[in-house]
């Protein structure tokens, strides 16, 4: 029997789980799926909007593989306490793969990003999608504006939850808190600012698009900003770019052409706005200084010397997720990855024996859900090229029990089953659907595991 661990229950290593039990190469394939979390699913479950139920429902394809009977889901065990590294976990397992994600927001580095008020879109999307380890309700949602910075789809998801009325939220499984403060939010006007042009923004047109059907905002485009795209009146330029921004462009110069519709809230989407200083008002942030860039032929952009600044209360940094060390396994600190091979860990410069990568933490926070398909099918490729000299190796007959002695308190399925139980529950309480537990105690004792 050749016994693997996955450390992530995210999409990437559910797929990593699914391709070691489905293959015909390696008979007995046994999979234990770790994660620091009582809950499966990682960004699935805490990572996609509430209000994308269609995404949300990949975790009915996710629960299914984890429910094979060669694959056991073992939560609340963090790998990096109670002595569990990376080394003890080559004495449980005779591989390993580290499917960790990118669990941190990248930084802007200009004055005043720490301000009280301006937070990165992870920690607001953590909040909302009701993670453990979130902050309480601490957004400035009193602001009438609010900044997003950045373009890419977490801007547009967390835009997009800013601008939506809490009555839009209540069908979904966001939490009773988030909710209540969502239902007083006073933000009218939400900036998305970008400091390129439409046709370089890294959102997808699906989700763009979707900005336009919000029941009670508008999304404006000011044709200036519009006109400074490279490919904005050049067909050939246009022509050239890859569909998706093509579409993307398309989309915001119908927007630009588009008068107000005189909704409640009001979407303004900006870009060639470099962001220079976060402003603080009274000790808090009141407003972005942004200078105006203009494109350099190369795709990227050059600073004018001329400056806007937009009144803000709330800020929320949406400029990309970034990967964590883990201790005792190799990090490349400019890519926030693991270094390897195929997926294979490198150990300077060394495929090290047993040690595997997939999903973010192997390639970067880029691609979408069905990116981590391919990705996790090439580290498992590897890992069954090595299967004969890994299952060599001595490991522990029992590693829940060894889990167990070292101070760990696992949830296994039965207790996640439980939580959701618990969150129906809930839901049914206050009269909605499936309520999301938020909070570690409210998790542990659903799950029935005391003192975790
Ligand atoms: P992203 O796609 O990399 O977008 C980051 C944005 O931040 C870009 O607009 C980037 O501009 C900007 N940016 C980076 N550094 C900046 C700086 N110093 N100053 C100003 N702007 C800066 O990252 P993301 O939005 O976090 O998304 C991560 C991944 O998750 C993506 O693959 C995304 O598609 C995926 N995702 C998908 C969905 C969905 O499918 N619905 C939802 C959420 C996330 P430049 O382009 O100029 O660098």
């Amino acid at each position: 029997m050749l016994r693997v661990a996955v450390v992530g229950s995210g999409p990437s290593g559910v797929y990593a789980a699914q391709d070691l039990v489905q293959q015909s190469r390696v008979p007995d394939v046994r999979v234990h799926v770790l994660d620091r979390l009582p809950c499966p699913y990682g960004l699935v479950r805490y990572g996609v909007a509430p209000d994308h139920e269609k995404i949300k429902s990949l975790q009915n394809n996710l629960r299914t593989v984890l429910e094979d009977d060669r694959i056991d889901f073992i939560g609340n065990v963090e790998v990096g306490a109670h002595g569990l590294g990376p080394e003890q976990l080559l004495e449980l397992y005779h591989a390993v793969v580290y499917c960790v994600g990118a669990a941190k927001d990248r930084r802007l580095g200009i004055p005043g990003e720490d301000l009280p008020g301006s937070h990165s879109a992870t920690d607001f999307v953590s909040w909302y999608s009701a993670h453990p380890d979130a902050a309480g309700n601490g957004f400035a949602l009193a602001a009438r504006s609010a900044v997003v910075i950045g373009v890419g789809n977490v801007a547009v998801d967390v835009a997009r939850i800013l601008a939506r009325g809490a009555d839009e939220l209540r069908p979904t499984d966001v939490p009773q808190a988030a909710l209540g403060a969502l239902a007083l939010s006073q933000v009218r006007e939400v900036h998305m600012v970008g400091r390129r042009g439409p046709s370089q923004a890294k959102f997808t047109t699906k989700e763009l698009r979707e900005l336009g059907t919000l029941p009670s905002a508008d999304v404006l485009v000011e044709p200036d900003d519009l006109a400074l795209d490279p490919a904005y009146e050049d067909a050939s330029a246009a022509a050239a770019l890859p569909a998706v921004n093509r579409r993307n462009l398309d989309v915001v110069r119908g927007w630009a052409a588009q008068p107000s519709q005189g909704r409640e809230r009001r979407i303004h989407l900006r870009f060639f706005l470099r962001p220079v200083a976060l402003l603080e008002r009274m000790g808090r942030v009141g407003g972005v200084r942004f200078e105006r860039t203009v494109p350099d032929g190369e795709g990227g952009v050059r600073g004018t010397g001329a400056y806007e600044e937009i009144e803000a209360h709330l800020v929320l940094r949406a400029v990309g997720y970034r990967g964590v060390p883990l201790p005792g396994l190799p990090f490349d600190e400019r890519h926030g990855t693991v270094p390897h091979a195929a997926g294979r860990v490198l150990r300077d410069g060394v495929a090290s024996p047993g040690e595997y990568v997939a999903g973010w933490i192997k390639r970067g926070p880029t691609g979408v859900i069905g990116t981590n398909r391919p990705c996790a099918k090439e580290t498992v490729n590897s890992l069954l090229d090595d299967a004969a000299a890994l299952a060599l190796r001595p490991v522990a007959a029992d590693p829940l029990a060894v889990l167990r002695e070292s101070g760990h308190r696992p949830v296994q399925w039965p207790g996640w089953l439980a939580i959701e139980v618990a969150e129906a529950a809930l839901g049914r309480t206050l009269g909605r659907r499936s309520v999301k537990i938020p909070d570690w105690s409210g998790l542990l004792t659903a799950a029935d595991v005391r003192g975790g």
